[in-house]
């Protein structure tokens, strides 16, 4: 009786793995086999936006790289200190596009529900890390205004859990908004917006799918992965449990300097993602958030590297080359 007692109340592994994310500088080079870096970020910088990787993660940079793709997306350099012209705190406008506590709708049939703030990872060029997350959150007692600002919206068929990576949340307050969402007549799909399938994937365990199978709504899972390198087979794993458990899966991409600006990095990446069951979608020219002009791939390069890409692909495994408007009616493509 106890011992279940306690099973019942031990916290699922994804949570232990979250809970034990690494977050300190030292401790991340140490495990990376880098004595020091001579680039480190500012204290503001990184109390502003801190450093945050999961082990799972780590396990996956080359030992001793300081040009690791996958380090560089996480390690904060001293290039974020600089403030850069036509660089802001909102560049893609979503302030402006607050419906409701948390509701943000720019485009036609589909609403965005920022669930939460947290991620497992910090990804430095994030266009959300300005984003006021306490402000604009439809926790617990907001849920009741988003479900409503839905059922009240016919045109509504999709809602998109976004954050923040929604997958944070625990399942059991993820399956009670599924639920509650089922309940509304003309939602017909469920898309979720989550890089945790890929930054830790253990996340993808049996209550999350078990939820995801109960749902009668059709879904839709978009992962963020930008380098071949981060699918190893334990995201393998995690995107076949997926699929199995009915979920269409597409793939965003942020074009990033020096992480996978180039060609045959760009092909990899398609080829495995299509090895994996998952569909290249977007390909994102960055947004100009302040704190991220390093990552940034000039618009010439983009489109260069886009006709590339359709020379060495086929068309379906070619993601469409977009950028985020202010204002625009959806994502514009490049
Ligand atoms: C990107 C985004 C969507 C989804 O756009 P799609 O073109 O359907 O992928 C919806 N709402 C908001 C606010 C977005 O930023
Ligand atoms: S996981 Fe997504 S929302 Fe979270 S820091 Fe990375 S890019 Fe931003």
């Amino acid at each position: 009786m106890i011992t279940q007692l306690l099973a019942a109340r031990q916290r699922p592994i994804w949570q232990r793995e979250l809970a034990r994310a690494v977050r300190s500088l030292q401790e991340l080079l140490t495990l990376i086999e880098l004595n020091d870096h001579p680039e480190i970020a500012s204290e503001t910088t990184r109390k502003q936006f801190p450093l945050r990787v999961p082990h799972s993660y780590i396990a996956r940079m080359q030992k001793g790289d300081p040009n690791d793709p996958l380090f560089r997306q996480v390690f904060p350099l001293i290039a974020e200190d600089q403030i850069s012209p036509n660089f802001s705190l909102d560049p893609v406008g979503d302030l402006a596009a607050v419906r409701s506590s948390g509701v943000i709708q720019k485009y036609t049939g589909r609403v965005l529900l920022v669930i939460t703030g947290a991620c497992a990872i910090h990804c430095r060029y994030c266009f959300r890390r300005h984003f006021p997350y306490v402000d604009h959150n439809p926790t617990k007692d907001h849920w009741e205004q988003t479900l409503s600002y839905i059922a009240q919206n016919p045109s509504i068929r999709e809602v998109i859990l976004s954050g923040g990576d929604p997958l944070t949340l625990t399942d059991n307050r993820l399956a009670s908004l599924a639920q509650a969402l089922a309940c509304i007549p003309h939602l017909k799909r469920l898309r979720i917006h989550t890089r945790l399938p890929i930054v830790l994937p253990e996340r993808i365990d049996i209550h999350l799918l078990q939820w995801l199978k109960d749902t009668p709504l059709q879904k839709v899972v978009v992962i963020h992965t930008n380098h071949a390198n981060e699918l190893d087979n334990t995201v393998e794993v995690a995107l076949n449990a997926l699929t199995q458990a009915g979920c269409k899966l597409f793939n965003q991409a942020v074009l990033l300097r020096g992480i996978n600006d180039n060609i045959d990095t760009l092909c990899d990446l398609s080829e495995r993602l299509f090895d994996l069951g998952v569909i290249p979608y977007y390909l994102h020219v960055l947004d100009k958030v302040q704190g991220a002009a390093h990552f940034e791939v000039d618009i010439a390069t983009a489109r260069n590297l886009y006709q590339a890409l359709r020379t060495r692909l086929p068309g379906y495994l070619v993601p469409l080359l977009v950028q985020e408007q202010a204002g625009a009616l959806s994502k514009l493509p490049v």
